[in-house]
This record gives structure tokens, sequence and C-alpha cells, in this order.
């Protein structure tokens, strides 16, 4: 963990490294209003484990980190605290690189580049990859596709989703878009969002889709729940509400969607609930701006193709919970858990210089 602090706003930070066995850490940066110091170093010490987990699945040369700064998304940063930001990154040569995440902009990526070269998710005319979460929302819809070809074996096309009735929790960078697709499908598509600005900002780009309030999210039917804002929000008190809903499959974007993950994730395998782990199903962001990493510069068409990897991923962990009677989370975790394994012997072997 690293502690950052920029006297001059009072603003308080925290950078954590948490697995370089594949690579630089990396992660995206996250404004919240934290209650205190605590809760914000647990929360960005998760997301970096998941962030470890997520480079593993989906065989990325990067490790797992992650930063947050106690500051409201609604409040945003300021071009000097950017700049001092940049600069932290400098100091750390490439240890971590960071770019998006809640409250963490592309503006913002853009502005910070100029005096550091680990920010990601820079804009195309910058040589970047853009905003990778058009690449998360592609990933999620692929993840609901996944869905339905398990359990409908002949459903092997994206029009298929306009049949079913969707929630989206959190209309942002990746709610957005995946609402949009949702609608063009002729789908049932609910939304709320906690910034009611955003809300019906959403709802004025997309008159098909159904706005609701962020406290009924649960009271509508629906087959698909897509969480899409802060994480935990599937947990022991909101599993029997997902159920009422005639919820069959979660397909989320929030990293740390389950409060409990071993313990929840049984809970919806009890509850029939077809669940899609975070780290697996949104990892098109993250295979975005590992493409921007790659030797040549960033490629389209490799982010593409890998992130198209996740309908066959999602896939292979259904069935395989399904022989084992295994929730999806155990299999994806032992997936990731071996993958890094793996790497981490082949380290081994070439630092003792007989790879
Ligand atoms: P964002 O800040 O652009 O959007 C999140 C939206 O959700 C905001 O409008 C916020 O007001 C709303 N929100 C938050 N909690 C809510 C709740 N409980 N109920 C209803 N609305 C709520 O963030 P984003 O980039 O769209 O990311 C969304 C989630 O997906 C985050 O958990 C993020 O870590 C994760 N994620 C994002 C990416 C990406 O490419 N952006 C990649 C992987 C994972």
């Amino acid at each position: 963990m690293i502690e950052l602090y920029y006297q001059k706003t009072d603003l308080r930070g925290v950078i954590c490294i948490h697995d370089s066995s594949c690579g630089p850490a990396t992660g995206g940066t996250r404004l919240w209003p934290y209650k205190n110091d605590q809760e914000m170093h647990a929360d960005v010490l998760s997301l970096a484990r998941a962030m470890t987990k997520k480079c593993a699945i989906h065989g990325l040369s990067h490790g797992g980190g992650k930063a947050a700064f106690n500051r409201s998304p609604k409040d945003g940063m300021t071009e000097e605290e950017l700049r001092w930001y940049a600069n932290e990154l400098e100091n750390l040569g490439g240890h971590f690189c960071t770019g998006e995440d809640i409250g963490f902009t592309v503006d913002y990526v853009n502005y910070m580049s100029q005096f550091t070269n680990h920010v990601t998710g820079k804009s195309k005319e910058l040589g970047g990859g853009g905003d990778p979460s058009l690449r998360t929302a592609h990933g999620l819809l692929l993840g609901m596709c996944a869905c339905l070809v398990f359990h409908v074996p002949e459903s092997t096309t994206t029009r298929l989703l306009g049949r079913y009735t969707y929630m989206i929790q959190g209309a942002g960078k990746v709610g957005l878009p995946v609402i949009k697709s949702l609608v063009q499908t002729g789908a049932k598509v609910f939304f709320c969002d906690t910034n009611e600005t955003q809300a019906q900002r959403v709802q004025e780009m997309f008159g098909a889709a159904i706005l609701v309030p962020a406290t009924e999210v649960f009271n509508h039917h629906i087959d698909f729940f897509v969480p899409c804002g802060k994480g935990g929000t599937v947990n022991k008190e909101t599993i029997p509400k997902i159920t009422a809903t005639g919820c069959t499959y979660i397909v989320p974007s929030a990293n740390n969607v389950l409060q409990n993950p071993d313990a929840d994730a049984k809970l919806l395998k009890k509850a029939g609930i077809l669940f899609v782990p975070d780290y697996v199903v949104n990892g098109g962001g993250m295979i975005n701006i590992a493409s921007e990493m790659l030797p040549g510069g960033y490629s389209d068409l490799w982010a593409k193709q890998k992130t198209d990897n996740i309908f066959d991923l999602v896939l292979t962990i259904f069935n395989e919970a399904e022989q084992t009677g295994r929730t999806t989370v155990a299999i994806a975790d032992a997936m990731a858990r071996s993958y890094l394994a793996k790497k981490k012997r082949e380290r081994k072997k070439f630092s003792l210089g007989y790879a």
C-alpha cells in the first residue's frame, strides 16, 4: 500500500500493488467518498486482488493494482491535483499504471499523459485505446449470450437477447452502452442510477428504457440483473430480493459485486441463479488497456479478439461448475490461481537461468 496525500487540497488516496507475478501492476483509479482511510484501504485492497485475478484469467502480462482517492465522483479532481498524481506515478517508475474507474475519466487520463507515461485509456487521437468502458460493455453482452447458449443451446445469436428483461443498476460509462445495445435488440430494459442527473440524461437518450428509482431496483420482474455501479450490491440481504424478481442470470460489471464471494456464490447457486464472476465478464476494459501497452502500440483487433474469448471462457466455467457441483466463483478462482502459479514457476525458472 502506498499512501498518497496532497496537502494543498487535503486530498487523501492510496495505491495498492497486489501482485506483479505476471507483469507491472495495472488498475484504475477510483474517486469515492469513503467514510475513512480504513474503508478506502479495504476497498482498494480487494479491488487490486480482483485485478490480479482478472489479468490472470485473461492471460494478460500485467499484475493486479488499484488506486483510490477519498473524493466524491461528483466533485472530481482539479488539474493541479492530476499533475501532482502524475508525478507520484512517475516516482513509482512504472511499477503501477492506472486509468479510468468510477469518477476517473478519459479527460483526466489524457491530461495526465502529458506528465507521465504510466496512464492508460487515453483517447484514440492521442494514440491510446480510448475509454475502455465500451470494450467492457461488449464483454458483458458476450457474457449474457453465453448464459443463454448454456441454458438454450440453439440461442446462437445476440438478437435473442431482445427476448429477455434486464435491470441495469448504474448507468455510467459501462451501464450506458449496455443499455444502448440492449434497447437496440428490442429488449425490455429497466435501469436506475443513484445520480439523478445521470439517470435523467440516460432516460432522455433512450426513451425506450424504463427508469426506476435506485431504491426500487428489485421491484420488477427481470431475467438478467446487470450491476454496473459500485460493488457489494449482491449479498445475503439482497439475494432473496433478487430471487423474488425471477432473475435467472447475474452479469456484473461492478468489481467485487458479491459482498462475501464464497458464501454469496453458494446462496445464488442454491437459488438457481447463474452468476458470471465479475472479473471474468468485465475483463474487456482491462484487455483494451493491455492492448495499449503492446510493443507495437494499441491494436483494436487484438483487443476485440481477446475480448471475444470471454464468451467461451464463461461457457467453460459454467460447464465445469455444472459437472463438479462447485460454484462459478470457485471454478474461476481456481483457473486464475492455476495461471498465476504457472507464471510464477516460469519466472522462477527464468531467473535461475534454465528456462
Ligand atoms: P461510472 O462511475 O462511470 O458509472 C457508475 C454509475 O453507477 C454512476 O452513474 C453512479 O451514480 C451509479 N451507481 C453507483 N452505485 C449505484 C447503485 N448502488 N445503484 C444505482 N446506481 C449506482 O463507472 P463505470 O466505469 O461505468 O464502472 C461501473 C462499475 O464497473 C464499477 O464498479 C467499475 O469498477 C466496474 N468496471 C468498470 C470498467 C470500465 O471499463 N469502466 C471495467 C471493469 C469494471
